[in-house]
């Protein structure tokens, strides 16, 4: 397999084209992927409400396609508030996510205009109480760990499903507007069932608060569809029927507003970090080659961490008679943590030498906005958006 038949060949022909203009390392984002994905999930899920996850990847291109498609904004912090609102979204097509703010914060975005948040303890509620009076809430239901998910995502946020339903209750007692449940699956979750696992627990969250007088009708379903790496996962549509079928099966008679804050899934597909070959060397002479790359776990790969996500990676020396061999692939700061995959071994070409390029593919998520601002004076990842199917390239950011 090359990058030009991963990407196809009109495709890489435009990827390549600014490709060759850029300086690496830089993620080169194709906004018309973008924009299928976005279509493909609305597509699949007709009764959702997309609340697309900023902190994917931030960026204005991005945020400004989602607001022209119409989709709404499941934000983490005032500084991504400011970003998205500063877009012109309105603050009713926004929802503050993070269950982990300060009450300073919660009242800047009251004061902006956001009226839904989510919580998950009772801290949290009282600070929403005071600072957002009369707020929406969801709360926060913890799913259990499954070994579905590449990046779980489960033990920090939310609680279990008896203090959840306190929380409705208590919501109800502070003067707030209980709409419902939220969870999160983990992120690049490939077992469909982890849905109908944590519906289960959001059905007995809303039966308890019905017997209490409270009708429930807003089930925030979180991320957790996938990208396309290494490993395979269900197509969209499958992850689609899996779920439409467990909501069906728990809330025929209930009508509900569904929220679905895909990150990963509408991003990831977009993006190509276009990297250079810094060094080949070896740490004994009949040991394995050590290919060393301008782009590390501190320049947007953090999702290498324990090898979890295994992106797609080509070489501008692939081809199909390409002699190659296994090797270890790391990034070039002076941390020995800036190792991609050691156990993971890439086949990569016999003459790859300094000055050849690494594209690894699916960055589009997660690598922006987790990349080090200075570490061993390296500057940030750059970004590079563009759109395949537009005749110019958007915009350039650094
Ligand atoms: C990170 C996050 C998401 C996005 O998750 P993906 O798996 O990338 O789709 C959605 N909702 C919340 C609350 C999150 O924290």
């Amino acid at each position: 397999m090359t990058l030009a038949s991963h990407l196809g060949a009109p495709r890489h022909a435009i990827f390549q084209q600014h490709a060759e203009t850029i300086q690496t390392p830089c993620l080169l984002v194709d906004l018309a992927i973008v924009r299928k994905r976005y279509e493909q999930l609305a597509d699949a899920f007709p009764t959702g409400n997309i609340y697309y996850a900023v902190k994917a990847n931030p960026s204005k291109e991005v945020i400004r396609l989602v607001r022209d498609q119409g989709g709404c904004f499941d934000i983490a912090s005032r500084y991504e508030l400011d970003k998205v609102m500063a877009e012109g979204v309105a603050a009713s097509r926004i929802s503050f996510g993070n269950t982990i703010k300060k009450k300073q914060d919660i009242a800047y975005f009251y004061q902006k205009g956001v009226r839904l948040f989510a919580s998950d303890s009772i801290a949290d509620l009282k600070h929403i109480a005071e600072a957002a009076p009369g707020a929406q809430v969801y709360i926060r239901v913890l799913t259990e760990d499954r070994p579905g998910a590449d990046w779980p995502l489960s033990r920090k946020f939310g609680c279990e499903p008896e203090m959840a339903s306190r929380l409705i209750k208590q919501a109800r007692e502070l003067g707030l507007w209980p709409r419902g449940v939220s969870f999160h699956v983990g992120s690049q979750q490939r077992d469909l069932d982890a849905w109908a696992a944590a519906l289960d627990r959001v059905k007995t969250i809303f039966d308890a608060a019905w017997r209490d007088g409270i009708a429930l009708d807003l089930i925030n379903m979180g991320g957790g569809l996938p990208g396309n790496y290494l490993h395979s996962t269900p197509k969209i549509r499958e992850y689609a029927n899996a779920i439409e079928a467990a909501l069906t099966d728990r809330f025929k008679h209930v009508p509900v507003k569904l929220i679905l804050e895909p990150g990963r899934y509408l991003v990831a597909d977009a993006g190509v970090l276009v990297t250079e070959v810094v060094l080949v060397s070896k740490k004994r002479d009949e040991g394995a080659r050590w290919v060393f790359i301008d782009a590390g776990k501190f320049g947007g790969l953090i999702e290498t961490l324990d090898e979890s996500i295994k992106y797609p990676i080509y070489t501008n020396k692939d081809a199909d008679n390409a002699e190659t061999d296994a090797v270890v692939l790391a990034g070039p700061t002076c941390d020995s943590a800036d190792i991609l995959y050691e156990k993971f071994r890439y086949q990569m070409p016999l003459s790859l030498d300094a000055g050849d390029r690494i594209y690894i593919v699916g960055t589009g998520a997660y690598t922006t906005s987790y990349s080090a601002v200075e570490f061993n004076g390296f500057p940030p990842l750059a970004a590079f958006y563009y759109d395949s199917e537009a005749v110019q390239a958007v915009s350039a950011a650094a």
